[in-house]
Order: C-alpha cells, then sequence, then structure tokens
C-alpha cells in the first residue's frame, strides 16, 4: 500500500474512531495508536499530508487531551456539595464538551453536564449544612497544604511525636517544613 493511501486510512480510522465510539478509554487508546501511526508516515513522507489533515490531527491531540480530562472532571462533578464546586464542576464539564464538539463522547459528556445541572438545587452556599460531615482536622489542615519550594504541593506526615509538612513528590523532592503554631493549634485544637 503506497504511502498516500496508508495515510487515507488511518486518518479515516480516527474519524471513525471520533464519530462512533463513546467509551473513553477505549477513544484515548485507539487515538494514541493512529496518531503514532499517522506520526511516523508523517516523518517518512510529509506531502501525503495537507495542510488540512494536519490541522484536523491537531484538532484530535486536543479532543484526545480533552477526554483524558473528562474522567477526573466527572469525579469531582458527582462530589460536588457546595455551589462554588458547582460552578467550577460545571465550567469544567462545559469547557470539556466544547472541545470535543462533534465526536460521539460529547453526548456523554453533555449528560454528565445535564445530570449535574438537574442536581443544582440541592447544592448548598452554607458550608456547615453542605458538609454534614465534619472533616477531620489532618483533613482540615491537608486542605491548605503550603507549596514546597519545588512547586509541587506538600502534604502532611507522620513522624514519632507529630506532624510535619513533607513534599507530595518525595522522594523526587526532599524538602520539608515544621508546622507553624497556628497549623498546630488546627491539628490540637484547646
Ligand atoms: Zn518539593
Amino acid at each position: 500500500m503506497s504511502i498516500a493511501s496508508q495515510v487515507k486510512t488511518s486518518l479515516e480510522d480516527v474519524r471513525r474512531v471520533l464519530s462512533s465510539e463513546d467509551r473513553c478509554d477505549i477513544i484515548v487508546e485507539s487515538l494514541m495508536r493512529g496518531l503514532d501511526r499517522l506520526r511516523a508516515l508523517y516523518r517518512s513522507s510529509r506531502s501525503s499530508f495537507s495542510q488540512q489533515d494536519i490541522a484536523f490531527l491537531k484538532q484530535v491531540r486536543d479532543v484526545m487531551h480533552a477526554i483524558e480530562e473528562f474522567e477526573p472532571a466527572r469525579e469531582s462533578a458527582r462530589e460536588v456539595r457546595t455551589l462554588d464546586e458547582y460552578e467550577d464542576a460545571r465550567a469544567a464539564l462545559t469547557a470539556i464538551a466544547e472541545r470535543v464538539r462533534g465526536a460521539a463522547v460529547a453526548r456523554r459528556i453533555e449528560r454528565e453536564l445535564a445530570d449535574l445541572i438537574r442536581r443544582e438545587k440541592t447544592f448548598s452556599n452554607s458550608a456547615a449544612f453542605a458538609q454534614p460531615i465534619k472533616p477531620s482536622p489532618l483533613a482540615k489542615l491537608e486542605a491548605q497544604a503550603p507549596r514546597c519550594d519545588c512547586g509541587e504541593w506538600m502534604t502532611l506526615r507522620e513522624y514519632e511525636t507529630g506532624y510535619f509538612w513533607g513534599c507530595s513528590t518525595f522522594p523526587q523532592c526532599w524538602r520539608k517544613r515544621r508546622l507553624t503554631r497556628e497549623e498546630h493549634s488546627l491539628l490540637d485544637p484547646r
């Protein structure tokens, strides 16, 4: 098969996946494979690709990334309690739906979005109402984790007599920090 017809077939495969498949993991896997194949073809024969093909492939890559973001966005959407969280989750899902518009998977994302919007009235602005289960002091402190000097978040680590902040990327980054007096008082409110 000539390179030009291999390109044509591979592009058709990618289009077919986008227009018919709606299972996220399968789409990502198939697109990754398709893009790899096309990248190899591009390296051996750039002239077999038109400007439109290249623009299309850039779009496909963005669709693939958007689909990868869908799973965590859906998890967050399902855990929404407050109106603020609702707004964030809605914005995230809307942005993803926008990026995959036209693909079969868009319907799945729109369904999730509709589901979230249907629950809008059940969310509250009041943190007390929204979180009937009081977060533990540890969870509260963890939610205020500082940034490490390397740019990543720090996380609470336990040692014999208490806690300290350690870089979440440990063992890549070994930085640690003592808890401040205020942080201590959060853990041990007396
Ligand atoms: Zn670090």
